[in-house]
């Protein structure tokens, strides 16, 4: 069988982070002490996610920057070397035509993510940035985000096939998406994807309600607690006992959805399937870093064992394991994309 093709559709930004003393006040400008960027977006960490879980890390001397593009066709090569990968990943998104965006597309091909789907908005539109203040003693954030070209992709080009095709000539056998970009995108991609038969996994983040066609049909919902109590409309409370979490997620079922996934910070997951499978899977114990990243990498390894499997095929409870032992690893080591495992790391 030919390498899966895994498309995530989504965000690409970069993270530009000043750690300061104190936070400023109005007015006042204030000397950092120290100044980081890195590269972010959720689009963007879902692809390193599924492109890292599904290879073994390159040889040194690894860089970003450095490593060989990837392959078109996925059957071979890619991603640095590390040999025998599981997945083609492509990432369709929009940048600006700056340093950033450049940027960007370099680091995701560094790590064999397929970005010619990658575009790069008209002049005037910056590549998205978070700019994130923080306050050095206490590591308190604030945070402004400025979608920029992440707010360019056009509805229009995922009505057909030629867009999920996003110029491989196949379509993908999963499509990844979260809310980072516009919404009418992310329901034109849907509504394109439920015509052509293309397996979806929706990532609502950051949380807002759906329109119930967007449930019809869909095949893998993940969503934190914060995002199932906002698309359930619970208090978040309900979701403390497994009674509820069960309650919210047969919900989802009813709406169209085969298979729901809660994602529960240090308590673990909730999954239910349409077959009636479900459970609470205790978190993993680790040494909590950093969780920045947990829930991207929760969606990669997820994302790459459900991917081409329907029905009873999916073995729904073992691909939740999975997911949360790599996002456990994750927690333990700071940053977002640099934080994400290679395959390697959890044999
Ligand atoms: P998000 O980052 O999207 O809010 P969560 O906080 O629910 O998502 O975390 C996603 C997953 O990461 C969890 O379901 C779990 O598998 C893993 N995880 C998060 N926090 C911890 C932790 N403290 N210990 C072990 N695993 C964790």
């Amino acid at each position: 069988m030919a390498v899966p093709i895994l498309t995530v559709l989504g965000s690409l930004n970069m993270d530009l982070v000043a750690y300061v003393p104190h936070h400023p006040l109005p007015g006042e400008t204030l000397t950092a002490d120290a100044f980081a960027t890195s590269p972010g977006g959720k689009g963007a960490n879902q692809a390193v996610a599924c492109a890292k879980l599904s290879r073994a890390r390159p040889p040194p001397p690894y860089s970003s920057s450095s490593s060989p593009s990837p392959q078109q066709g996925g059957s071979s090569g890619g991603g640095g070397g590390g040999g025998g990968e599981t997945a083609h990943v492509v990432m369709v998104g929009c940048v600006g035509a700056d340093a950033h965006g450049a940027q960007l597309r370099a680091n995701l091909a560094g790590y064999g993510v397929d970005v010619d789907g990658v575009g790069e908005a008209a002049a005037g539109r910056a590549t998205g940035v978070a700019l994130i203040i923080v306050d050095a003693p206490t590591g308190e954030n604030r945070i402004v985000l400025s979608p920029g070209a992440n707010h360019a992709l056009p509805e229009g080009m995922f009505r057909d096939a030629g867009g999920l095709a996003a110029g491989l000539g196949r379509r993908p056998d999963l499509l990844i998406m979260q809310l980072e970009i516009p919404f009418g995108t992310v329901l034109a991609a849907l509504a394109a994807a439920r015509e052509e038969g293309v397996d979806v996994l929706l990532n609502p983040a950051p949380a807002r309600r759906l329109p119930d066609e967007a449930y019809v049909g869909l095949a893998h919902l993940v969503v934190n607690e914060t995002e199932a109590a906002i698309l359930g409309e619970v208090e978040e409370s309900v979701l403390d006992e497994e009674e509820g979490l069960e309650r919210v997620s047969a919900r989802f079922l009813e709406k169209g959805v085969k298979n729901v996934i809660v994602t529960l910070g240090g308590r673990g997951v909730y999954f239910m399937s349409e077959d009636g499978r479900k459970g609470l899977v205790p978190a993993e114990k680790a040494k909590v870093v950093d969780t920045t990243g947990a829930g991207d990498t929760f969606v990669g390894r997820y994302a790459l064992d459900a991917v081409g499997k329907k029905g009873a095929e999916f073995d729904i409870e073992a691909a939740v394991r999975k997911a949360n032992k790599a996002a456990a690893k994750t927690v333990e080591r700071a940053g977002a994309q640099d934080s994400i495992p290679w395959r390697d790391e959890l044999e």
